[in-house]
């Protein structure tokens, strides 16, 4: 068992077709151990996304995750970070809708900011970014429920 962020990007949240039918593929694939609407300040973004700082895309990635409330879960499952990752497709959306044009970002991407969603891309990202969205949270002592299960 494996623990991962999946993070849906604001213009799917306020899209409620989109959000629902999203919801519905996480919920048949994962575990929800938590989740919430999360308002992301574009001081909380460049932190969450500063390992892009100085690159072309950049500004508009920060300013568009504050455009609106996003949507974050905690998913757990076997594999959940590779898993989510594949249902979600590629980052680029003109790829994903030729190359993969049933994943959720070939569905639901309006643009390469606007992919509609994130995923960690390793267990440390899942811990950083899990911690950064749920500060409320213990991430030790969930990082331990996920290695025991
Ligand atoms: P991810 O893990 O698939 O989300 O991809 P990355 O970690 O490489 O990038 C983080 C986010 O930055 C992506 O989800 C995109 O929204 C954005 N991004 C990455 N590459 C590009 C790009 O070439 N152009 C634009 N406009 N945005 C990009």
């Amino acid at each position: 068992m494996e623990i991962t962020l999946a993070l849906l990007k604001p213009h799917v949240v306020r899209n409620v077709y989109a959000f629902r039918e999203i919801k519905q593929i996480i919920q048949q694939n994962f575990t929800i151990l938590h989740t919430k609407e999360v308002l992301i300040t574009k001081e909380l973004s460049e932190h969450f996304y500063a390992e892009h700082k100085g690159k072309f895309f950049y500004n508009r990635l920060v300013t568009f995750m504050g455009s609106g409330p996003c949507h974050a879960f905690v998913l757990q499952s076997k594999g959940s970070i590779a898993k989510w990752r594949e249902l979600m497709g590629p980052t680029k959306v003109f790829k994903a809708v030729y190359s993969h044009p049933d994943c959720i970002r070939g569905l639901y991407g309006l643009s390469d900011t606007r992919n509609a969603c994130h995923g960690s891309d390793s267990e440390a990202s899942a811990t950083r970014e899990i911690s950064i969205l749920f500060p409320e949270l213990n991430i030790n002592q969930l990082t331990a429920i996920d290695s025991n299960s």
